[in-house]
C-alpha cells in the first residue's frame, strides 16, 4: 500500500484513476481546482477513509508527503484549454516543475499525463514516440500541445539532471463515463447531439481521423507504466489503434443511439489535426498493455452513461 498523489483527480481520466487505485488498495490524495473537474466525479469516494481531496492549484507550490504522482491537472479539452490559454500554458508548464520539485524532495515516483497534440499535425503515421512531430508555436492550440512539450521537457531534464524516476504517458483520444457533456470534445458531442435529436455537428468534411481509447483500457496502461522499471521513462504512446474518420464514428453513434439526428457541417477548426493514430508497439513491449475495448463496446456505456445524466 502506498500513498499517492492524483492532481487533476477530480477530472475525467484523473477520478477513473483514483478508483483504481483505491481499489488496488492504496491511499490516494486527490488535488484539483475544480476547473473542468466535478466534486460529483468523486462524490462516491468522499466517505473512503483512504480518499483525501483538496482544493488547490498546481501552478502554485505544494508541500505534501507521498510515495507516487500521477501529474493530470490540465484542462483537455481545446474549448476548456482555450478559454483561459495563458493559464493553460501555466497549469503545464508551472504545474510540471512543482509536482517535479515535490517528487524531488519526498524522492517519489512521478507520471505525466502528456498528450498525442505533442505530435501536432503530424507528417508521420501512424505516430511513433521518436517522432518530434508538427506543432505551431503561436496558434490557439499552442497552449495546450506547448505547454505539453515544454512539461515533457522538464520530466526528462528532472530525469537527467536530478536523478527522478519519471514516466511520460502520450495518451491519445479517450472517451468514457464522466467525460463533460459540454467540452465539445466529438465522442460527447455527438453522443449528447444524438440523444437531445439535434442535429450532429461534424466540422469540415469529416473525412480527419482520430482513434479512440476506452477510458478503463487508458487507465489501466497508466498504472502499469507507473509500475515499469526505475530506468524507464518512456514516452510511451497509450491509445487505442483502430482508426475512424468523424464520420464513421457519428454514423456509428447514431446507430447506437437511434433517433432522428441529422448530420450538418461546419468549418474546420484552425489547426484541427487530419490524421491520428498511435504506434503502440513500445506499450505492447514494455507494459505488456494492449487495449481490449472496442469502439461499439465503448460507446454502448458512455451512452448510458449519458442518457443517465441527461434524464437527471
Ligand atoms: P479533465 O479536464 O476532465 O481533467 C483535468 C482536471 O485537472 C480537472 O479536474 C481540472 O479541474 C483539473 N485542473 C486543471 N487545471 C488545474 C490546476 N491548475 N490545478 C489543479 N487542477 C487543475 O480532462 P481529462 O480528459 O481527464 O484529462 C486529464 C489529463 O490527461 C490532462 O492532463 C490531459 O491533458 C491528459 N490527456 C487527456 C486526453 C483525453 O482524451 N481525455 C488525451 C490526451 C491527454
Ligand atoms: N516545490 C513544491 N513542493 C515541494 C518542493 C518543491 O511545490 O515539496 C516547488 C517549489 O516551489 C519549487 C519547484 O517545486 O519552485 C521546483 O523545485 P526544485 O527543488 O526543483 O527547484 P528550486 O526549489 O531550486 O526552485
Ligand atoms: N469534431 C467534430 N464535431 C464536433 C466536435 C469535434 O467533427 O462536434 C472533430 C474535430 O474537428 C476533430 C475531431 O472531431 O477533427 C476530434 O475533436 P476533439 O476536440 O474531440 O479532439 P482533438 O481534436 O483534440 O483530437
Amino acid at each position: 500500500m502506498q500513498s499517492i498523489l492524483v492532481t487533476g483527480g477530480a477530472g475525467f481520466l484523473g477520478s477513473h484513476l483514483c478508483d483504481r487505485l483505491l481499489e488496488a488498495g492504496h491511499d490516494v490524495l486527490c488535488v484539483d481546482n475544480f476547473f473542468t473537474g466535478s466534486k460529483q466525479n468523486i462524490r462516491h469516494l468522499l466517505a473512503n477513509p483512504h480518499f483525501e481531496l483538496m482544493r488547490h492549484d498546481v501552478t502554485f507550490p505544494l508541500y505534501v508527503e507521498v510515495g507516487r504522482i500521477y501529474n493530470l491537472a490540465c484542462p483537455a479539452s481545446p474549448i476548456h484549454y482555450q478559454h483561459d490559454p495563458v493559464q493553460t500554458t501555466k497549469t503545464s508548464v508551472h504545474g510540471a516543475i512543482n509536482m517535479l520539485g515535490l517528487a524531488k524532495r519526498v524522492k517519489a515516483r512521478i507520471l505525466q499525463a502528456s498528450t498525442s497534440e505533442v505530435y501536432g499535425d503530424p507528417e508521420m503515421h501512424p505516430q511513433t514516440e521518436d517522432y518530434w512531430g508538427r506543432v505551431n508555436p503561436i496558434g490557439p492550440r499552442s497552449c495546450y500541445d506547448e505547454g505539453k512539450r515544454c512539461a515533457e521537457t522538464l520530466f526528462f531534464d528532472y530525469h537527467r539532471q536530478h536523478r527522478l524516476e519519471v514516466k511520460v504517458a502520450r495518451i491519445f483520444n479517450t472517451y468514457g463515463p464522466r467525460m463533460h457533456p459540454n467540452d465539445g470534445r466529438v465522442v460527447s458531442n455527438f453522443i449528447v447531439q444524438a440523444l437531445r435529436g439535434q442535429d450532429i455537428t461534424i466540422y469540415g468534411d469529416g473525412q480527419q481521423t482520430r482513434s479512440f481509447c476506452y477510458v478503463d483500457d487508458l487507465i489501466e496502461g497508466l498504472v502499469k507504466l507507473m509500475d515499469t522499471p526505475a530506468d524507464f521513462a518512456g514516452p510511451v504512446n497509450i491509445g487505442n489503434p483502430c482508426e475512424f474518420t468523424m464520420l464513421q464514428l457519428a454514423e456509428l453513434v447514431l446507430r447506437l443511439v437511434g433517433g432522428k439526428s441529422k448530420l450538418t457541417f461546419a468549418p474546420l477548426p484552425q489547426d484541427d489535426p487530419r490524421q491520428r493514430r498511435p504506434d503502440i508497439s513500445v506499450a505492447q513491449r514494455m507494459l505488456q498493455w494492449q487495449p481490449r475495448v472496442s469502439l461499439e463496446d465503448g460507446l454502448k456505456e458512455t451512452i448510458a452513461y449519458f442518457r443517465a445524466t441527461l434524464a437527471r
